[in-house]
């Protein structure tokens, strides 16, 4: 995915770009305003705007962007205790505002919050694998033609499965992504509910898509 980054401060532009691309982020920067009103109508899937620019302002080139219905996602990077300018740029079309200084982690879960929220985004709206699929814009699960009643949770965990097939998943990754970071670690619920999950989408069908994978976890794959 693509992030577009547009901060004149060389400090935190590299801090940034360094800590994105590591999660495997393509980021391209741009140093002032009007180098980022220009990159910034090129297909991305999220800009990083710094508020205090040279030449235009963040607010300025979030206006003009907008106004030119460029839907890109907008988190405005602003200065501490600039609490009209977070008004201000919110009013203008940013999606959210992070406050300088920022751990790196907090940026990150924002980025990610504000990609998952976006319709834009260019992930698909349906997950696939052999003959079992997902819509996660209607939340219908099919197996064949046979339609499957999951449960909010099952239906995240299999979500979470079928969005990196073939890959072994320990249950410590599973536990975090699907219950967040307040779980008791001795817990089985991801035992008990890949059981469920089993007996809704493989229970009578020949070939079985969860499979265990021996001393780490879980996979889905065909
Ligand atoms: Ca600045």
């Amino acid at each position: 995915m693509r992030i577009l980054l547009i901060e004149d401060e060389e400090q935190i532009r590299r801090f940034i770009k360094r800590g994105l691309e590591a999660e495997g982020f393509q980021i391209d920067v741009a140093l002032n305003g009007e180098e980022g009103l220009a990159l910034g109508r090129e297909n991305y899937s999220l800009i990083l705007l710094d508020l205090m620019l040279p030449l235009k302002s963040g607010i300025e080139v979030c206006q003009i962007l907008r106004d030119d219905k460029i839907t890109t996602p907008i988190l405005m990077l602003t200065a501490k205790d600039a609490i009209q300018d977070k008004v201000e740029g919110l009013r203008t079309g940013a999606d959210d505002y992070l406050t300088k200084p920022f751990a790196f982690e907090e940026l990150l879960a924002r980025i990610k919050a504000l990609l998952r929220r976006s319709p834009y985004q260019e992930t698909t709206s349906e997950l696939r694998i052999a003959d079992l699929s997902m819509n996660l814009e209607t939340r219908e699960v099919r197996r064949g033609d046979k339609l499957l009643n999951l449960t909010s949770k099952e239906f995240a965990l299999l979500e979470y499965l079928m969005s990196r097939p073939n890959r072994p998943l320990s249950r410590t990754m599973i536990l975090e992504q699907v219950w967040g970071q307040n779980h008791d670690p001795l817990t089985n619920v991801v035992d008990v509910y890949i059981r469920y999950l089993r007996n809704k989408i493989d229970k009578g069908c020949p070939q079985k898509l969860i499979q265990t994978v021996r001393d780490i976890g879980y996979k889905i794959s065909d």
